[in-house]
């Protein structure tokens, strides 16, 4: 579903990505785990192209986003292509990025409409299952001010459902909620994570990623230092930038 190789970027002199290649197949579940500031937004930020890269493959659902030609030269497909290939990948955001205008609903609905033109008529329905299935059908007429921070996740994570993704990316999802909200986001992620979701999360929920993800991709100073099935990686960390960070967690 995702395949990178070798991919760069860097901002300014900070070479923020050092050369990731992963891998993420249909169905399975990552979870990519690491210090802060190691890249790993960046990294999520590249695969949906709300960051270019500067070198380096990107394919997804086996269709080539950008690769790097012979001469080192970085080529994105054209512009509507981009749209298209990333059109298929949702993203949840730590700080949710609702917007504060619009009720709960019409967050849900609105990229449906102005993105894909759905009549309100057609995108309604699928709307209310999906805020149901989120157990938020009771708030669609809330503005996200009114609502908890793991209430405003969950919509968040309804409103990228709605767009119908192949692949839902989650960048700390949990992060910005106190920990007694934590709970509520995690067991929706867990319920698409049932439904065969292909995803690629970014963590610092140790129990969801041995739980949930089959495979735990650990990241270091812009580079994958260990990826491995997720009962192997916690039981047989072999990096020891792995075990330390694996202990700074308990
Ligand atoms: P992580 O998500 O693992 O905490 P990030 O991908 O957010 O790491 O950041 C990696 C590094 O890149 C950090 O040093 C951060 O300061 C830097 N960085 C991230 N975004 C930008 C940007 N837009 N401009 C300059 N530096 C950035
Ligand atoms: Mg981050």
């Amino acid at each position: 579903m995702i395949e990178t190789r070798d991919v760069r970027k860097n901002f300014g002199a900070l070479e923020v990505l050092k050369g990731v290649s992963l891998r993420l197949e249909k169905g399975e579940i990552a979870a990519i785990i690491g210090p802060s500031g190691s890249g790993k937004s960046t990294f999520l930020r590249c695969l949906n192209h709300l960051e270019t890269i500067d070198r380096g493959r990107i394919d997804i659902e086996g269709e080539n986003l950008v690769a790097t030609d012979q001469a080192g030269a970085c080529r994105y497909v054209r512009e509507s292509e981009v749209r298209r290939i990333c059109a298929r990948m949702g993203m949840v955001f730590q700080h949710f990025n609702l917007f504060p205008h619009m009720t709960v609903l019409e967050n849900v609905i609105e990229a449906p409409i102005t993105v894909k033109g759905m009549r309100r008529a057609d995108i309604l329905p699928k709307a209310e299952a999906l805020l149901n299935k989120v157990g938020l059908w009771d708030k669609r007429d809330s503005y996200p001010s009114h609502v908890s921070g793991g209430q405003k996740q969950r919509a968040a994570i309804a409103r990228a459902l709605a767009m119908e993704p192949d692949i839902m990316l989650f960048d700390e999802p949990t992060s910005a909620l106190d920990p007694e909200l934590t709970g509520e986001v995690l067991r929706t992620m867990r319920q698409l994570a049932d439904e065969r979701m292909t995803m690629l999360v970014v963590t610092h929920e140790m129990a969801f990623a041995r739980e949930v993800a089959n495979t735990v991709v650990f990241m270091d100073q812009g580079e994958i230092i260990e990826s491995k099935p997720a009962v192997e990686f916690f039981k047989n960390p072999e990096h020891r930038r792995t075990r330390a960070f694996l202990e700074s967690m308990l």
